[in-house]
Order: C-alpha cells, then structure tokens, then sequence
C-alpha cells in the first residue's frame, strides 16, 4: 500500500459487534472492486461490547484497516473529527457502521468525486425507518435549512464523500460541537448530491435516543446561525407591543366602562404566556452560553486511547 491512499473510508462505531463482520467483508469488495489504493479507518467511540476485539481482529487480518479507540463515548461526529485528523486519503468516506447505507454505494460517490465535486451528499431514496424516527427528522430537516442557510436534502444520511481540502479546512476548525455535513458544506463550493439505498437496521439498535438527536439538533442549530437568538429577540419586541396595546386598551375600558373585576384568570393566562417566552429565552441564551464556556475551556475535544495503524 502507499503511503497516500486515494480513499479514506470512515466508520464511527458504537457497539455494533453484530454488524462488524458483514460491513468489513463488503467494503473490502467494494473498495477491492474500485481498483485504487484505500485506507479503512475505525473509530470505536467507547463501544462497551466486543466491537474493539472484533476491530482489532480486522487490523491483523487486513493490512488496510486502522483503529482508533477513543476512551469513552464522545459522539458520532466527534469521532468523525477524529478520523478526518487521522485521514490521508484524496477521497474521504463517511459511512455507518449499521450498513444502513450499503458499503456498495461508495463505487458511486467515488465516481461523483471524480467529475470534480469537493463534496458529494446523499440523500436516502426510501428511508427505511420507523415513523418515530423519520417524522422528527422530517421536521427537523425543514427547520434547519430554513435557519442555517446550508441546504441539505437530507441531514441524517452520513454517506459522504468530501475532497482532501474540505478536510484540511474542517482540521482547522476545533470545535467541540458540530454538525459536519453543515460544516462541511460552508467550506465547499461544488457540491451534488446523489440519492443512495436505505436499509433497515438488520442488527443492533440505534444509538440515538430522542434526547440525544436534540442535542444534535441543537448543535446544528447553534453553531451554524445566530437566527434562534435573534428571533427571540424579535418576538420579545412583538410581544412588548402587544403587551404595550393590551394596557392601553386596559386604561380606556376603565374610563368608558369602569374597571374590570372577572379579568383576573385572564392576566393570569397572560402572564404564564409572558413566562413561558422568558424561560425560553432563557434557555436559548444558556445554550449559547454554555457553548462559549465550552470553547474556552480548550479541552481537548476527545482523547484517543490506543490507535492501531
Ligand atoms: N455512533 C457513534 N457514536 C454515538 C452514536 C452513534 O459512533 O454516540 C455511530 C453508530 O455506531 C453508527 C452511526 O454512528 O455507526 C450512526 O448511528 P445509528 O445508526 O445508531 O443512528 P441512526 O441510523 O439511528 O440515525
Ligand atoms: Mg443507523
């Protein structure tokens, strides 16, 4: 093998020791089958399961194979940053470890790189998912492209396809909360995306609660646009005023009419409205805070216990 692969493909895992065997063996057809020098990297994100015997099992038997093992669990795109460090490859690939996205798409995106794109996504044809995992996505992925600006057909589909540059710039960017293909695509000014197969998870389960795809969420909404803080700001002003209005029509109906009496469940509905916003606002205002603070502790963003290369 050179020392430059022409393809880096990378594989965030998760305790995924039933899909482990299958995925390998079909990208080393795949990756075979393309005829170009290629580098598999792993990267164990505190998987508690067997998944880092069966990954060192691959590395002994396939001289394409690298390991990273991170020392707990950081997050599907955490260890995406780390691989994208670790990278040599022209061509870098970002594929699940669940083969929801069939190892036998890659031939595809390799061949759309090829025609001169910095960044290929995907897009899933007929996503095979529960109902309770695609409708928030479904409304997530519309709430984003609004607010972001970066427009994505589909957020969640992690086959990706990114140019050695776009890698280099993302190496440049140290946060520690991202959204990569959002991320990616700010850098990149050719971009396509192809629509790729969508399997059921045959093994395993997903390694995403709803807690933690809102706090993905969140990190894509945050990092990407000042919007969420700014809309609150003009909905407090619109509320003010009405607020504002509200009183004025209160003070004319007390020298017409007299004063109101049976209004008090009324100000009560109101003020727990008014309150509601606030604490929203509140919350807003923390999730950025709380991102500052995260930035300028300058922890390292993850730390990689043993590395097999
Ligand atoms: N994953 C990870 N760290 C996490 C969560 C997920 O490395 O904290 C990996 C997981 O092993 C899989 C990929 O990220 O390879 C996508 O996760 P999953 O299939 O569970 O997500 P879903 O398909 O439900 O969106
Ligand atoms: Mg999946």
């Amino acid at each position: 093998m050179e020392d430059r692969p022409y393809v880096s493909v990378l594989i965030p895992v998760l305790n995924e020791q039933e899909s482990l065997e299958e995925l390998q063996a079909r990208l080393h057809n795949t990756l075979q089958g393309i005829g170009k020098s290629y580098e598999i990297i792993y990267i164990n994100d505190g998987s508690t399961d067997r998944t880092q015997i069966i990954l060192e099992g691959f590395h002994r038997q396939y001289d394409t194979v690298r390991v990273l093992e991170f020392n707990r669990n950081y997050g599907q795109h955490m260890a995406l940053f780390a691989g994208f460090e670790a990278s040599k490859g022209e061509i870098i690939i970002t594929i699940d470890a669940d083969l929801q996205n069939p190892p036998e798409e890659i031939p595809k995106l390799v061949k759309a790189m090829e025609e001169g794109y910095e960044v290929v996504g995907t897009y899933r044809k007929n996503r095979k998912d529960s109902i309770l995992r695609t409708l928030p996505s479904y409304i997530v992925n519309k709430i984003t492209s609004r607010l972001v600006g970066v427009k994505l057909r589909d957020y969640g589909c992690m086959l990706r396809a990114y140019k050695r540059n776009i890698i280099d710039y993302i190496n440049m960017c140290p946060e520690s909360s991202s959204f990569i293909p959002a991320l990616a695509n700010t850098f990149a000014k050719k971009i396509v995306e192809i629509e790729v197969e969508h399997e059921e998870r045959k093994r395993g389960t997903s390694k995403y609660s709803p807690f933690k795809l809102l706090r993905l969420n969140f990190d894509l909404m945050t990092n990407f646009s000042l919007l969420p803080i700014q809309f609150i700001g003009v909905l407090g002003i619109i509320i003010a005023i009405l607020g504002l209005l509200f009183a004025l029509f209160l003070i004319a109906r007390r020298f017409i009419v007299g004063p109101e009496v049976e209004g008090t469940f009324t100000l009560f509905g109101i003020l727990f409205f008014f309150i509601g916003i606030q604490i929203f606002a509140l919350g807003i205002i923390g999730e950025y805070i709380g991102r500052i603070f995260q930035e300028v502790r300058r922890r390292p963003r993850f730390i990689i216990k043993k590395e097999l290369t």
